[in-house]
């Protein structure tokens, strides 16, 4: 279960749906009707694992407006979420991954369905086991020595931030925390510093940007503002929107790559195919981690709720779900960013 998260893609993805013959919809025309449209299954996906097994699904589009995911719409938004769950429970499905802004629904029991028999899971495990592999080898490729840097957190507080914050913490020089939640931030930023890691937290990013060597953006908001960043920082933009991207001159020395991207070596058939319409990538068969790890789950006929509440992911159930992953012939996606490929 997906949503678009820029009305560019909202156009993209229904202009490619519709045949060619009956021509473009304008964008006014999209965004008068687009969020009216109730949650559909949009097309199949075969998944093959390089065991040899073959999983089926379907992708299934909530129709929400990217520009009112704020919290004076969370009723509207739950109830199409719920209505997403509920199409997928009628087409029998054993596995759900709520994608990006939709796993809003596990958040404090919010979904009302019963979901005995559809599990449901955020993807944030395995998400945030390609964000952490990602900056590991970002870092070995461009000789930064992760001990020895301070790592900037955005979104420290979030599931996939938290994740992050545990897994690095002894392992850089020192954590520099960000979100706009004063009191979370503090409190979490306390647990970690009483284990003796060294921790600057702020809500204010530009008290901690000028230090970072290394950053995660795992926020999903438009409204960061980025400056006085190190001129080589290596950058994870795991967000969506995109975080960090169209504020930062990524030719300017800055190394930044789109976070939480897994690459299937047996590949998907979608159908029918809008891959040339949106989802587009500058190397075949990638994924989001989310998504991922509902077929990776699949895959091992683990069906069970996995990833669901905030704060839960360990290290250890990153190492698990990565490992699966991997068994199935899906890694970590090749860097890249807006402008193609890395190198
Ligand atoms: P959460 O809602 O759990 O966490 C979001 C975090 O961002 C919170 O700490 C929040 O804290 C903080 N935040 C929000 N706005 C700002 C801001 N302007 N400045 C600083 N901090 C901010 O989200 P998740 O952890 O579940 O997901 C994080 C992001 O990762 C999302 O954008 C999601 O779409 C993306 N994602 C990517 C996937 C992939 O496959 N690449 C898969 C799954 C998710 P506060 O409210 O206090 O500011």
């Amino acid at each position: 279960i997906g949503h678009q998260d820029s009305w560019l893609n909202i156009k993209a993805f229904i202009n490619g749906m519709r045949s060619i013959s009956v021509g473009e919809l304008s964008m006014e025309h999209i965004k008068d009707t687009f969020c009216y449209i109730p949650p559909r299954s949009v097309f199949k996906m075969k998944v093959r694992s390089k065991k040899g097994d073959t999983i089926h699904g379907v992708y299934i589009e909530t129709f929400l407006d990217p520009e009112k995911l704020g919290p004076q719409y969370i009723r509207g938004n739950i109830k199409k979420v719920n209505e997403a769950i509920a199409v997928a429970q009628k087409l029998n499905a054993k596995i759900i991954a709520l994608g990006g802004f939709t796993s809003i629904v596990l958040e404090g029991n919010l979904n009302p369905f019963n979901t005995t028999e559809t599990k449901i899971t955020t993807g944030n495990s395995l998400t945030s086991a390609f964000i952490i592999k990602g900056l590991e080898n970002a870092s070995k490729e461009l000789n930064i020595d992760i001990k020895a840097s301070q790592l900037l957190i955005i979104g420290a507080t979030g599931d996939i931030g938290r994740a992050c914050t545990n897994y690095f913490k002894g392992k850089v020089k020192g954590l520099l925390l960000c979100a706009r939640n004063k009191k979370r931030l503090e409190l979490f930023s306390k647990e970690i510093s009483k284990e003796g890691i060294a921790v600057k937290y702020s809500t204010d990013l530009n008290h901690l940007i000028p230090e970072a060597d290394i950053i995660i953006s795992v926020a999903s908001s438009k409204e960061i503002v980025i400056e006085n960043h190190k001129k080589s920082v290596l950058i994870c933009d795991a967000g969506y929107p995109k975080n960090l991207e169209q504020k930062i001159d990524v030719k300017a020395g800055v190394s930044l790559f789109h976070g939480g991207m897994g690459q299937i070596e047996e590949g998907y058939d979608f159908h029918p195919d809008y891959t040339k319409y949106f989802y587009k990538y500058p190397a075949p068969h990638i994924g989001h981690g989310c998504v991922l790890e509902a077929i990776v789950l699949a895959f091992e006929n683990i069906f069970k709720n996995y990833s669901i509440g905030k704060g839960n992911i360990t290290t250890d159930k990153i190492d698990q779900i990565y490992a699966m992953s991997v068994k199935h012939g899906i890694e970590l996606a090749p860097f890249y960013n807006s402008q193609g490929l890395w190198g």
